[in-house]
């Protein structure tokens, strides 16, 4: 399976410790193969794994089963909770976004193809997919904001930097920002080095 997007959930479950071999039992009793997701997300609801994990479901490159019409061509990630009662932890939308980061960046999936399963709707609006595929599912919940995930993903170099956090790095971009006319595009040179996939995957890997 060569996946063209992701298609974001929520496990609609707001007990303890659910994780990817709970899902994993849900799945097999509804007759499945095992999990449908290809990653599980937890919150700080589990006794003794920890907000922000990442654990592994189905391989990426086997298809999984959740996103009627779109399995054939998608990753799935579950957020553990329910998105319609809470939104995602903290903890939750750093190793997401830092897991989308990568797999975008390993895939050549843009950021308008990081969808909400209940996006489907969409594609079906735009006739990428059937009517039949139409969705009645709010996931990944009603508490979760795909627009303003999709803002949090990698910018292009285009984009201008935001101020880094040393004073080091700070004071220097002071003075290119001062000193423009003699820097010529440093600052462009800049925002192309921090936007960078392998420095971002430096920045953000959290993924354990
Ligand atoms: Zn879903």
């Amino acid at each position: 399976m060569t996946p063209d997007y992701i298609v974001i959930h929520t496990a609609a479950f707001n007990g303890k410790d659910c994780d990817k071999d709970m899902i994993d039992s849900w799945h097999r009793a509804k007759g499945w193969n095992g999990i449908g997701y290809h990653y599980v997300i937890l919150n700080d609801k589990h006794s003794h794994k920890s907000d922000g994990m990442v654990e592994k479901g189905r391989p990426d490159h086997v298809q999984g089963a959740h996103a009627l019409g779109l399995n054939s061509r998608s990753l799935g990630i579950c957020c553990v909770g329910h998105g319609d009662e809470n939104d995602f932890t903290e903890a939750q939308y750093d190793s997401l976004i830092a897991l989308l980061d990568q797999l975008m960046e390993t895939h050549s999936i843009p950021v308008s193809r990081v969808i909400g399963h209940r996006e489907l709707n969409l594609l079906v609006d735009r006739g990428v997919l059937s009517d039949r595929y139409r969705t009645a599912k709010s996931c990944p919940g009603n508490q979760v904001d795909m627009q303003a995930l999709r803002k949090r993903l990698t910018k292009p170099a285009t984009v201008s930097p935001p101020e880094p956090q040393s004073t080091e790095l700070a004071d220097a971009m002071a003075v290119l920002a001062q000193h423009q006319d003699r820097f010529g595009n440093a600052r462009d040179e800049w925002a192309a080095f921090y936007y960078h996939p392998e420095i971002i995957a430096l920045r953000q890997r959290r993924i354990t």
